[in-house]
């Protein structure tokens, strides 16, 4: 077992992590790409790491106590990468607290429909996402880990199983993995959801008066810890928490892995960020030259900002928060010129309509009603009275729900009336809107029909 004052102390040398750094430089690449840190190694089309290669890579992962591991957290400052961004020391701390025996289950199930960081680190570096697992494992005192993915189309089901498997052979861990596979829909995503997904097969949302690392399903405390969060964890493990922190910035310690879709080079493509840098950094080592019209970030519920505000932004937690947008899920979904956001906010917003799991009253009624009004806004077909129904929806979604899924729509929508007021004045005066033609920007899923959302019983397969 290694000495956590041994720890600290190594991480006075960044350069220990594979991609190592100067503190204030500033990174950004893909898989395999110099500068980068999780995403280092095998570059794209080479497949799921084995463990023998991680292991080269990366040495053995250190030995460390359940107290050692908590300490590491608190020292790094891991937030959650999953969207929350709760801090995962408060999350496993509430578990040791609340006294019964922990349940923990890692959401690599990634329902966000643009985002693909989680399945690109399960399917080419599922060894670092499993080490940050049984180190929490450690901290809580489990011996068995739930990994839950999705049964959708490109889920990386092949390679945590390959990884499993791998561990499993070689005796490598002292936890028992089991590998879920639950539906592939937006709400299923939610911690609670995939908690009682786990327990007894229904994957909505649920409603609690505790916070599941108190009181999950079962009635014991259950921690859902992001994919990314737990790889983030492996690093810090064997650089130190400081080191890993140096590799973020004060407000946002540690790299963060973003997936950047729209009108970029290479749509979907995840990146890494390394160091202090703004989302003109992160767009610029994609392709982008210039700040373009718009970006989406933190996800299909998160915030538009102008082109010209976003280029500029630190992608920081507290920076972004300034500007009423957060990390989320680490999307930035770029707006080009030419195209229109109320048409793009209005496939989104038709599309995350159909994904309510059908519990609450005012979400099943609201959200369509939400839907169909931003489609007449998008096509020009809404009067200026309409503007204030929108309003009027909003106020009456905020906070309504189970879980927190009207509520992420309705943040959408309001910064999209904001950043785009001017485009929402043509559209209500009936002028031609400029992106009418214009192809769809951001890849939202065909809508599945208002009411049609994650049922109970949708069994394990
Ligand atoms: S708020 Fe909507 S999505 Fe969330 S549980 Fe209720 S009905 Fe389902």
């Amino acid at each position: 077992m290694i000495d956590l004052a041994d720890l600290l102390a190594a991480s006075a040398q960044v350069s220990a992590a594979p991609g190592g750094r100067a503190p204030d430089a500033v990174a950004v690449g893909g898989l395999g790409d110099p500068g980068t840190v999780l995403l280092s190694g095998p570059g794209t089309g080479s497949g799921p790491e084995s463990l023998d290669a991680h292991l080269d890579r990366w040495a053995g992962l250190p030995v460390l106590d359940g107290a050692q591991v908590l300490a590491l957290l608190r020292a790094g400052g891991l937030d959650g990468r999953g969207g929350g961004g709760f801090p995962l020391a408060r999350k496993v701390a509430a578990a040791l607290a609340s006294g019964g025996p922990p349940v923990l289950l890692v959401n690599a199930s990634e329902s966000e429909p643009a985002s693909a960081k989680d399945a690109t680190l399960c399917a080419c570096r599922p060894h670092l996402v499993l080490d940050g697992a049984a180190l929490v494992a450690a901290a809580l005192g489990v011996d068995h880990v739930v990994v839950h993915l999705h049964r959708g189309a490109g889920a990386p089901v092949d390679g945590i199983s390959r990884a499993v498997a791998e561990r499993r052979g070689g005796g490598h861990d002292v936890v028992a993995w089991t590998v879920s596979l639950g539906p592939d829909r937006y709400v299923s995503g939610e911690a609670s959801a995939i908690a009682g997904y786990v327990h007894d097969g229904d994957a909505r949302p649920r409603f609690a008066m505790a916070p599941l690392a108190v009181e999950g399903p079962t009635g014991r405390p259950t921690v859902v810890v992001n994919a990314e969060t737990v790889a983030q964890l492996g690093v810090m493990a064997r650089i130190g928490p400081r080191a890993w922190a140096a590799l973020g910035t004060g407000g946002s310690p540690g790299p963060r892995l973003l997936t950047v879709a729209g009108a970029v080079d290479r749509p979907g493509r995840v990146v890494e960020l390394v160091g202090p840098g703004t989302v003109g950094d992160v767009l610029a080592g994609t392709g982008c030259t210039a700040a373009p019209a718009a970006v989406l970030v933190g996800g299909f519920a998160g915030t538009w900002l102008s082109g010209d505000e976003a280029w500029q932004a630190p992608y920081e937690r507290s920076a972004l928060a300034c500007l009423g947008a957060g990390p989320g899920c680490g999307l930035l979904g770029v707006l080009p010129h030419g195209a229109c956001a109320l048409v793009e906010t209005a496939r989104i917003v038709g599309y995350l309509a159909g994904e309510s799991a059908g519990q609450c009253g005012t979400c099943v009624a609201g959200l369509p009603r939400l839907a169909s009004a931003m489609s007449s806004l998008a096509d020009g077909t809404f009067r200026r009275r309409g503007l204030r129904r929108i309003e009027t929806l909003g106020d009456e979604l905020l906070g309504s729900g189970a879980c927190a899924h009207p509520d992420g729509v309705v943040r959408l929508v309001r910064s999209t009336l904001e950043v785009f007021r001017d485009d929402v004045v043509r559209h209500l005066a009936g002028e031609q809107c400029r992106g009418a033609d214009h192809p769809p920007v951001l890849p939202v899923p065909v809508p599945h029909p208002a009411g049609a959302g994650p049922r109970p019983q949708e069994h394990f397969s």
